[in-house]
């Protein structure tokens, strides 16, 4: 009997919903639904290729209040919502009109991502990474993170049943090491910065067939995920593109993905056709795509990152060329932000909209502020930032520069004392 017809017997055609076929984005070569994540003709990352039939807005809007309500337009399985995932997805949308009037801009929203089960954007691209893998026969969910990716991994993995094995560096914020080691599985702490950690992952999966490194091994996959903050932000507009988006960088998968949704939706007819610009968000100490856009090249040399900004400090960005790309594109720019400003932007957000957002969105909201300050954002067109994920996970930033008010005794005298009426 052939090899072949016993191979195909075994492995049945994978479900992947909409998902049609593996492209690369260099070369454009194309290879079937699998497990793979490198062109073998020229190594350039893979890209999803769809086939979407024909999709509505009502198709969407009856669907699960999650980032399911797009399973149409994600590589997972249309029957997606029965299997138990973290469910992410449809955090709020929030108008920011005194961030707005503190800025000088007239129209402006901030996605809060830090609503999402583990509290960032993580879960997300977690949530379709967890589908695809159990979709591609893979045992075991892994990860090498900056932080937010191993909650995300660790509570999806625990949730799903199955095991997860997650590698972070072990200079983390405390607050994101005691967040993952909380919901179990395998958790290495690396002496390491990220990029060490994330060779040592390539490394392993090059050995543990049956792991599914989600940003690694199964990326594609993962990084579709990210594409749900783009729908989202179009349908909570009421179907409807922002003129601007500031979105943080780190490998820079977050913001060529909110630029394919953006596309998509277009293409499908879901929102009107209209230019918008994407401007990315680093914090200077890890800046390697703000330098090359800045510089004019195309290529992004690495950095080693020194900065507070965790969750961002990647610095050999996977997809920092395509962020340069989706920048010069639509006539956006690439800032960075010191880590000084990276905390004055959290509590501006605070401050004004009441909402606690991690370093990265410190980042974003500091990067707002020097773009319209700079010139280069229209202080008159509607723009959307992301906070993409939660203060409580970074107290060391803001912990030596804020305190209560005053310590007072249990009396009213003391407190007519402290002046604070
Ligand atoms: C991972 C992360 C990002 C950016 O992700 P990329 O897709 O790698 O650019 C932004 N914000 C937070 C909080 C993150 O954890």
């Amino acid at each position: 009997m052939g090899r072949g017809l016993a191979h195909m017997a075994l492995t049945p055609a994978v479900n992947l919903g909409p998902a049609t076929a593996l492209v690369c984005r260099e070369c454009g070569t194309s290879r079937e639904l699998g497990p793979h994540y490198a062109c073998e003709e020229c190594f350039g990352p893979l890209e999803i290729a769809y086939d979407f039939g024909g999709i509505t807005r009502a198709d969407i809007e009856s669907g699960p209040r999650n980032i399911w309500r797009y399973r149409g337009l994600l590589p997972v399985p249309s029957n997606i919502a029965d299997t138990p995932n973290t469910e992410p997805g449809l955090t709020r949308l929030v108008r920011a009109d005194n961030l707005a009037e503190n800025l000088g801009l007239q129209s402006l929203w901030v996605k809060d991502d830090s609503g999402n089960p583990t509290h960032s954007f993580k879960d997300r691209v977690v949530a379709v990474a967890l589908a695809a893998a159990r979709e591609l026969g893979f045992k075991v969910l892994a990860c090498p993170s900056t932080g937010n990716l191993a909650n995300a991994v660790a509570a999806a993995a625990a949730r799903a049943g199955i095991r997860s094995a997650v590698f972070v560096p072990s200079d983390l914020e405390s607050q994101k090491i005691i967040t993952t080691a909380v919901y179990g599985g395998t958790f290495v702490t690396v002496d390491g910065n990220y990029d060490d950690v994330n060779r040592l992952a390539s490394e392993i999966a090059g050995e543990q067939e049956d792991w599914a490194f989600v940003n690694v091994n199964v990326r594609p996959y993962y990084a579709e995920g990210s594409k749900t903050l783009g729908y989202e932000i179009a349908e909570q507009l009421g179907w409807r593109l922002p003129d601007q988006i500031v979105v943080p960088v780190a490998s820079g998968s977050q913001l060529t993905k909110i630029d394919k949704a953006f596309t998509e939706l277009i293409k499908l007819g879901l929102v009107e056709d209209k230019p918008y610009r994407v401007f990315g968000a680093q914090a200077t100490g890890c800046d390697p795509v703000a330098a090359a856009f800045k510089a004019g090249h195309d290529v992004v040399r690495p950095v080693k990152p020194d900065t507070i900004a965790k969750s961002l400090a990647i610095g050999n960005p996977a997809d920092g060329p395509y962020v340069l790309d989706v920048a010069r594109r639509t006539g956006g720019t690439v800032e960075d932000v010191s880590d000084e400003q990276v905390v004055e932007g959290i509590r501006l957000l605070a401050r004004t909209e009441g909402i606690f957002g991690e370093t990265a969105g410190g980042v974003t909201v500091a990067t707002l502020r020097k773009l319209v300050a700079g010139g280069a954002l229209d202080p008159s067109a509607e723009t959307v930032i992301i906070n993409s994920g939660d203060g409580l996970k970074t107290l060391d930033a803001v912990a030596p520069v804020v305190a209560p008010s005053a310590n007072i005794a249990p009396s009213l005298e003391a407190f007519r004392a402290a002046g604070l009426a």
